[in-house]
């Protein structure tokens, strides 16, 4: 059986106990978000392939990282990787307006699409390259970014409004190498940065493992 809730109740043993976020969470079908032959796993709280050799992020960690957010009803936030869109949908729920952009062209249409299906409207849907955020929606009240770049991406934090928060995997992309397991500089670890008398602040916060964050020339 496909659940739900045993999904949600994985999350809060793990530690994210904020209601609004597992509220949404709990409303939103994960199953129309897999491809067909991991359907069974849904509700599992693991990452799981998705089209184009991407990653729906593990459950746990789309709450961890909606709820560090901290998002209100009334804000924006800009998403870097729609990927799925599930982590999108999520944010939608919270929020006033979310702006999402992919690289991968058909993730995004199907993204697109569903979402479209789900009668979710308040999403604005970008294909390109996350390095340059989307100057012409911004500035964001918040900015999540779904795919590890290795450096920090100055200026997509120019795109943060005073007191905005981001939320970021960093690091070098992951090996399955056994030489990696117990080398902490290669792991990924997820940053919040906010942004307060308009310098940044940064908290580094847990190790995580997100798909590379692909450069593809940068843009204006
Ligand atoms: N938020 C997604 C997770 C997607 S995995 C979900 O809930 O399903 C990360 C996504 O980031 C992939 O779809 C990948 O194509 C995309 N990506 C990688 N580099 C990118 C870049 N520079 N700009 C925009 N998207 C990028």
């Amino acid at each position: 059986m496909l659940d739900v809730y045993k999904m949600i109740e994985d999350i809060e043993q793990k530690g994210v106990k904020d209601r609004r976020v597992l509220d949404v969470m709990e409303n939103i079908p994960r199953h129309e978000f897999v491809p067909e032959k991991v359907i069974a796993r849904s509700y599992d709280d693991s990452a799981l392939p998705i089209a184009e050799h991407q990653t729906i992020s593990q459950p746990y960690i789309v709450a961890y990282m909606t709820s560090a957010l901290v998002l209100k009803p009334n804000e924006t936030v800009l998403e870097i990787g729609t990927g799925s869109g599930y982590q999108t949908a999520i944010l939608a729920g919270l929020c006033k307006r979310v702006c999402t952009i992919e690289l991968n062209e058909n993730l995004a249409l199907q993204a697109r699409s569903l979402l479209k299906k789900m009668k979710i409207e308040n999403v604005d849907f970008f294909v390109g390259d996350g390095f340059g955020g989307v100057s012409q929606k911004a500035p964001f009240d918040a900015i999540i970014v779904t795919a590890a770049p290795t450096f920090f991406p100055v200026r997509l934090a120019d795109q943060l409004k005073e007191g905005g928060r981001m939320i970021i995997p960093i690091g070098p992309s992951v090996t399955d190498s056994p030489d990696n397991k117990d080398n902490e500089d290669t792991y990924q670890w997820l940053y919040l940065v906010k942004k307060i008398d308009g310098r940044l602040f940064q908290k580094k916060l847990i190790p995580v493992r997100f798909v590379p964050m692909v450069q593809s020339g940068f843009k204006k």
